[in-house]
């Protein structure tokens, strides 16, 4: 059992005690959390990880949950989440950019073009977090979030770190900074014309809504792309488009994308993703491998 007094003892954030975590996810899916935690700024965060840890309480950070699958049991232990204390960008008289890892992408995005910034413009309909683009690396359309980052901030451990974009590992939507709590990136773009990096983001975002089942609850794609192929068209061929398990379907417009017609559970889209990974394996000899997180599984 979490101890509130205890934790309000080394920690000023928003508390929340056996919260339901579905409506902070785009697939609009997941069981509650035992305790879901808003740190405030760094000091905060500092103060609440060696907490938890001293406790033994184990905690998932989480940003928009945009690339998660939570399960329907939940996640035990807590989540922390840095939407309402590191929602900032600034830019320094040398042009490097720090962002929070709260911000929204598409903040951050707009951020960059309003002071002339290139490179990230391709990034602006990827609906999640900063802190959740750097763990990803999250990418589209020729650009990845690593691209132009010079530094991270996180906790590790019990300690508060500054690594390199080196140390950071980042390679095709992963990176070595799984277990940290990212906290804050710094990035140098090259100067750019943001007449024309607002055409980008626009065109952008036309090719993804007429690509993608936004209307409907998702995580964007399921799998990675494996090398020399896309996931969608492999799923496409096995015949999976429009397959159904409960509320869950293989969408019609975009195979690698499973969505939630309503009251969908984690179970359904779990079963729906080993299916297309199984009949991908079955008829093509190919071996996916999960894009999507999967939180609170056995
Ligand atoms: C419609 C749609 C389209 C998408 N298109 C793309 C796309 O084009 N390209 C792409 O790369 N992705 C895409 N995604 C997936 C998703 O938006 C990205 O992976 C995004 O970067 C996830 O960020 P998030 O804040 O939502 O992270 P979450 O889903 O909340 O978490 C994802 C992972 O990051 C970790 N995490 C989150 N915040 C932190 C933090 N501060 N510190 C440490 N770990 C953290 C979580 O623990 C988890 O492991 C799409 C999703 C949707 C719904």
């Amino acid at each position: 059992m979490i101890a509130l007094g205890e934790i309000r003892r080394s920690f000023r954030g928003r508390i929340e005690l056996n919260e339901p975590l579905a409506k902070y996810t785009t697939f609009r899916i997941g069981g509650p959390a035992d305790i879901y935690l808003e740190p405030l700024d760094k000091e905060d965060a500092l103060s609440l990880i060696r907490f938890l840890r001293e406790q033994k309480i184990p905690f998932f950070p989480m940003g928009n949950g945009s690339n998660i699958l939570i399960s329907d049991s939940g996640i035990t232990g807590a989540v922390v989440n840095l939407e309402a204390g590191f929602n900032y960008a600034r830019i320094a008289a040398d042009g490097v950019i720090t962002a929070g890892a709260g911000i929204k992408l598409a903040k951050f995005v707009d951020f960059c073009i309003q002071h002339g910034k290139a490179g990230a413009e391709m990034l602006a309909g990827i609906p999640g977090t900063l802190g959740g683009a750097v763990i990803m690396n999250a990418g589209a359309y020729g650009g990845e979030i690593a691209d132009h980052m010079l530094t991270v901030d996180l906790i590790r451990g019990d300690r508060l770190l500054t690594i390199t974009k080196e140390q950071g590992g980042f390679a095709y939507r992963t990176s070595k900074l799984e277990g940290d709590l990212i906290l804050e990136a710094s990035f140098l773009f090259p100067e750019g014309d943001s007449a024309a990096m607002k055409v980008t983001r626009r065109e952008t975002m036309l090719k993804r809504n007429s690509s993608q089942p936004v209307q409907w609850p998702n995580a964007g794609s399921i799998f990675k792309n494996p090398p020399g192929h896309y996931a969608a068209r492999l799923i496409q061929d096995a015949g999976l488009k429009g397959t159904r398990i409960g509320q869950a379907e293989i969408s019609e417009l975009h195979a690698n994308f499973i969505i939630n017609l309503g009251g969908a559970t984690a179970e359904d889209v779990h079963a729906l993703a080993m299916l297309a990974r199984a009949a991908v394996r079955e008829k093509f000899g190919i071996e996916m491998e999960l894009e999507v997180k999967l939180v609170g599984f056995e």
